[in-house]
């Protein structure tokens, strides 16, 4: 996992944004629920994953075409690109 990927979008990524807030602000606005939270790594929002009804992420980074996302969950340490279907621990 990770070193021998060609995923030029994780590739292009410097710096892992942390998340500044600790929910998904999406769900929030619907009182939805979600499992655990991800981080775009284009812009900074924090959204649901895809274990989550919703699914914010993935429909964030397809509107938006931002494609890799951080875990936001303190113990974990990984980016997931949407496109590629790659995730790259760090
Ligand atoms: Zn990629
Ligand atoms: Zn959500
Ligand atoms: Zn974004």
């Amino acid at each position: 996992m990770g070193a021998d990927t060609h995923c030029p979008h994780v590739y292009g990524i410097a710096n892992v944004k942390p998340p500044q807030v600790r929910q998904c602000d999406e769900c929030v606005k619907t009182g939805a629920k979600w499992v655990h939270l991800r981080t775009c790594q284009s812009c900074g929002a924090t959204l649901c994953c895809d274990a989550s009804p919703n699914r914010h992420a993935r429909a964030h980074a397809q509107a938006r075409s931002h494609p890799v996302v951080a875990s936001a969950e303190p113990s974990e340490r990984w980016l997931y690109c949407y496109p590629d279907d790659i995730v790259t621990e760090y």
